[in-house]
């Protein structure tokens, strides 16, 4: 259809002239909508702007605007656009799905939506009225974004609550397990560990060495030289005896000076040898006090070694390694003795009396 200039001049001067008479100002959108009026193409357009003069002398600023968005055409959005639309709305549609039906994380679909939200921008710059729906259409959708944001940082903020938890009840339990002086196992976690290894000694038919060591004249040392000095020796032996064991084995403070060794999967011949490692390696070690170097002289320690008997019970091992321990205490002291050296033993050793 060709237009003809005189009739584009008249319109627009129609558009103006009504513009002027429903009080509204001449803004681009305005004028589109009432040049629109003016050449009569648009008859639905016409209908509402003439009632609204009718019934009230004047068209609002909100009313053109609505009439604006419903009735004036824009035929030439392009495809691309309608595409982005398109494949926004369903990202969207899957992205609540995902959220509201399984709680998975969302924060890949927001990068998508965020991509998809400027690239609409950017093509619809050339379409306002396009531009100006899809704005309602971006804000909720932010809005949305905005919440998803927050339901990730809530879960991640949860998650991260939850693992401190996590770690601080693991803290908690690895305190209440060791021995705050010495830093090694406490006398709980021997009895618990020796009764486990015990049970999987027994179901895999492998040996069990029990080592149950003492302070040799501890409370003589205490005595002379501080109970701190003494604490500072009770670090000592369980350096030493952490640095002799490995492993499966385990090293536990059993009572005030006395230490314990679990040893699976050893023979009484092999834990004999352990236990005088340790004892040769606290003896020959001088000790001199912290604060004023005063040379403390050296400790030494008596050990008494047993291995698990079949059907035997805890406290039969312990008090079978205790009387070896005694047996050494009352040998002479600083010295290892086995359950086999025991039992070879005349009787009034074994007790003590010599
Ligand atoms: P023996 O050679 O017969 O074992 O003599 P001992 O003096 O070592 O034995 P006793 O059982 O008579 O003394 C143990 C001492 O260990 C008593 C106590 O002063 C000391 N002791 C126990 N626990 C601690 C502790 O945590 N710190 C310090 N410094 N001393 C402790
Ligand atoms: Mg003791
Ligand atoms: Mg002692």
């Amino acid at each position: 259809m060709t237009v003809r200039i005189d009739d584009t001049h008249r319109f627009a001067e129609m558009a103006l002239a009504a513009l002027r008479a429903t009080g509204l100002c001449a803004t681009p959108r305005n004028y589109e909508l009432w040049y629109a009026h003016a050449e009569g193409k648009n008859p639905a357009l016409s209908a509402h702007i003439q009632k609204a003069m009718d019934e009230t002398g004047k068209v609002s600023q909100e009313k053109a605007d609505a009439l604006y968005d419903q009735l004036v055409q824009h035929d030439d959005i392009s495809n691309d656009v309608i595409n982005l639309v398109t494949r926004f709305h369903t990202e969207v549609t899957d992205l609540w799905d995902i959220v509201e039906k399984s709680g998975e994380s969302a924060s890949g679909h927001n990068e998508k939506l965020t991509s998809l939200s400027a690239q609409l921008r950017e093509s619809t710059n050339n379409y306002p009225a396009v531009g100006t729906l899809l704005e309602g259409v971006l804000s909720v959708t932010k809005n949305m974004m905005s919440e998803n944001a927050n339901l990730e940082n809530r879960l991640a903020a949860s998650a991260e609550e939850v693992s401190n938890l996590q770690r601080d009840v693991e803290a908690i339990q690895a305190e209440a397990m060791r021995d705050a002086l010495t830093g090694i196992a406490n006398r709980a976690t021997f009895d618990r560990s020796l009764d486990k290894h015990m049970t999987e000694a027994g179901e895999a038919k492998e040996p069990l060495a029990l080592v149950l060591s003492d302070i040799d004249h501890f409370k003589k040392f205490n005595d002379t030289w501080g109970h701190q000095t003494g604490d500072q020796v009770l670090r000592f032996v369980a350096d030493v005896m952490t640095a002799n064991v490995k492993g499966k084995d385990l090293l536990a403070r059993y009572g005030g000076e006395e230490f314990a060794i679990v040893l699976p999967g050893t023979t009484l011949k092999n834990a004999h040898m352990l236990a005088d490692r340790i004892r040769t390696a606290v003896e020959s070690r001088r000790l001199r006090k912290r604060r004023t170097d005063e040379d403390l002289g050296v400790v030494t320690m008596s050990m008494g070694v047993a291995l698990l008997k079949e059907g035997e019970t805890m406290e039969m091992l312990i008090e079978r390694a205790d009387n070896c321990l005694y047996a050494a205490k009352n040998s002479g002291r600083n010295r290892v003795i086995d359950e086999k050296e025991f039992s070879e033993m005349p009787q009034e050793r074994q007790k003590g009396v010599a």
